[in-house]
């Protein structure tokens, strides 16, 4: 279907199917150039805002307004230069990239986009910087974008020609022992909870929840991912086979709107914005500014399992795959482990985390399977199978993991950089890639059934044929315990995470492309080839499951069918949300709520 289909399709939902009032928040006087505008202004244009006019945005905003420059700008021409040099050093260091106003943690993908430097950005520090830059781009019919942490794989936190609002200095962290969100007195129970500006990076919450106030809340992964854009994603991190999504733990966000008004959404104010929020994408739906989330109580002890066990043959490959399911589904299947069992040239390589459990119970768990692969001859261990355990109070804490797993975590090595941050090493491959393909598929806990475990291993035999194929265990909620799958329900996200016992992920790229470098760019040849084997490798998956749905954040760029593959029957609902808050499409991101009525670049409304 052509994107005017899907917009017809689109405006004809009956909203009244999503029990949701049509009735715009805007004010019926509210002034906007933009209402009616078919096409957004770019810098040169005759409406192009004028320079007296950013001078009032920036006065307006304590002077915090800035013409993006990327630091490689100049490296082809001047490599030599401090400011190269300086730059080329911390290409790979995610917290250097997440200062740099004009860079994103993802450098581009190939033939969909590349990262680039807005027009101007107003690197917000307060709820009053965001309602002053929301307000000028809407009066002034600009293409708007928002980035946190800025690790979109979509590259939807940047945008050429337009106005960005940066978060990433609204960062406060608050603890509270009982916290009861704004107006839900007495119908709410307070409850432990951690207010987080929305720029923050995960690593900050864990290290003020976890490693400073000893209990527990559900983030993201990767230590660098902004908090207000995993959450609209859903989220999961390690141990969200036992604690849920991490949107499903939101218990209020402080939001501006595109009519530039300040709301705060919980389950009793602004029910359906809260709900939108939980998992409807980010950066479609308003600017968040701070998020409350949920505090739980720590377990005592988390661990790790990882290893890699090597087949000689197809039909000790097959057999290994088999028997690797059949073991998860018996042993591991349930809230105790998550992260990622992966398959690709002959190897099953195990990167697993559990909680909950103490480490002679982990190693009795594993004990028949690895007796079985150890006595069976057809197997070699390039990587001795680990199995290790550490008190969970120091899951986060650099300075605790940087003296007992070194090789775990990579430090900010800038001069005068907080020691309290680090990257796992394991997502280091990742900084300021070029992409050349990325997909993901959640895999139905149908699959693990006794009956259809031959079609999930032969599927994974043959994709794995192609490509190597991540079964990222955690992000999928089937095994989870029932309360959490309740609350899950209970978001935005495409309801398939409930039944999933997996998300399977296969991508790929290559190393940072940003526009300037020395060099002759990415390979676009060897991307492309890339992305045929992902697409081969992902379609013997979606053969056995075809209906699986996507998770938006870590998807595929040219996804068909995304409204249906992000958020399943959640969409009607969440374009209703969209067109009561945001009626005239300020918030416009690729493949986001409503991005249908807009061109691929956000500029040209359909
Ligand atoms: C290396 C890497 C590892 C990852 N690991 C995980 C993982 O373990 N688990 C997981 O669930 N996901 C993971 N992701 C996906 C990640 O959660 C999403 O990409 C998430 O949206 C990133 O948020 P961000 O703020 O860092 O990125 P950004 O690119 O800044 O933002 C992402 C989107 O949210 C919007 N947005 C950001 N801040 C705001 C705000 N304050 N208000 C409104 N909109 C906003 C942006 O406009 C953009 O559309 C990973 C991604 C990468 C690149």
């Amino acid at each position: 279907m052509n994107r005017r289909n899907v917009l017809k399709a689109t405006i004809n939902l009956p909203l009244a199917l999503a029990g949701l009032s049509s009735e715009s928040v805007f004010a019926q006087s509210e002034p906007s150039k933009l209402r009616g505008a078919l096409s957004r202004v770019r810098p040169g244009d005759r409406n192009w805002p004028s320079a007296p006019e950013w001078e009032k945005l920036k006065q307006a905003v304590g002077g915090r307004l800035l013409m993006p420059l990327s630091p490689f700008a100049s490296c082809q021409a001047r490599p030599d230069s401090d400011v190269c040099r300086g730059a080329l050093q911390q290409i790979k260091n995610p917290f250097y990239i997440g200062d740099e106003v004009a860079l994103t943690q993802t450098s581009g993908w190939a033939d969909a986009w590349i990262s680039q430097p807005s027009a101007y950005a107003v690197a917000a520090t307060n709820t009053p910087d965001v309602v002053a830059a929301v307000n000028f781009a809407r009066i002034h019919n600009l293409r708007l974008v928002v980035k946190g942490g800025g690790h979109s794989y979509q590259g939807t936190s940047q945008a050429p020609d337009s106005l960005l609002i940066w978060t990433r200095h609204i960062n406060a962290i608050e603890l509270h022992d009982a916290f009861v969100g704004r107006g839900c007195e007495g119908r709410q129970a307070p409850q432990p909870a951690v207010s987080v500006g929305a720029g923050a990076m995960w690593i900050d919450a864990y290290d003020a929840v976890t490693t400073q106030g000893g209990r527990y809340v559900q983030g993201g992964g990767c230590t660098t991912v902004g908090v207000a854009g995993l959450i609209q994603s859903g989220g999961f991190g390690s141990f969200s086979k036992n604690y849920g999504c991490a949107a499903a733990g939101l218990i209020e966000a402080e939001i501006v709107t595109a009519d530039g008004q300040v709301r705060i959404a919980n389950a009793y104010q602004h029910a359906d914005l809260f709900w939108a929020l939980k998992g409807g994408g980010g950066g479609s739906l308003g600017v968040i500014t701070r998020l409350t989330l949920r505090t739980r109580d720590l377990p005592d002890t988390v661990g790790g399992v990882s290893g890699a066990i090597k087949a000689s043959s197809d039909e000790a490959y097959r057999e290994l795959i088999a028997r690797a399911i059949k073991f998860y589904k018996t042993a591991l299947f349930n809230r105790h482990w998550g992260e990622q069992m992966s398959f690709g040239q002959y190897t099953l390589k195990i990167d697993m985390v559990f909680q909950g459990l103490e480490q002679q119970e982990a190693e009795k768990i594993w004990a028949p399977f690895l007796e079985w692969v150890r006595g069976s001859g057809a197997y070699s261990l390039p990587s001795e199978v680990q199995i290790s355990t550490m008190p969970a109070r120091h899951a986060w804490d650099a300075q605790f993991l940087k003296r007992n797993t070194p090789g775990d975590t990579v430090p900010d090595a800038r001069p005068g950089a907080s020691d309290l941050r680090f990257l796992w090493s394991g997502d280091q491959g990742q900084v300021g890639q070029f992409l050349y393909g990325y997909q993901s598929a959640w895999l139905p806990s149908g699959l693990l059934a006794e009956n259809r475990q031959p079609d999930l291993a032969e599927a994974l035999f043959a994709g794995s044929r192609q490509r190597k194929i991540a079964l990222h265990l955690n992000k999928g909620l089937a095994g989870a315990p029932p309360d959490e799958i309740a609350a899950a329900r209970n978001t935005a996200m495409n309801p398939a995470v409930l039944d999933a016992f997996a998300l399977a992920i296969c991508g790929g790229g290559g190393p940072p492309a940003y526009a300037g470098l020395p060099g002759e760019g990415p390979n676009l040849a060897l991307a492309r080839d890339a992305a045929a084997k992902i697409d081969l490798a992902m379609k013997a998956l979606l053969r056995i499951a075809p209906d699986s749905g996507a998770y938006v954040s870590e998807s595929n760029y040219f996804q068909s069918n995304w409204q249906k593959a992000f958020w399943g029957t959640n969409y009607v609902k969440l374009q209703a949300v969209k067109n009561r808050y945001d009626p005239e499409g300020l918030f416009y991101m690729w493949h986001g709520v409503g991005s249908e009525a807009w061109s691929a670049d956000g500029f040209t409304r359909l």
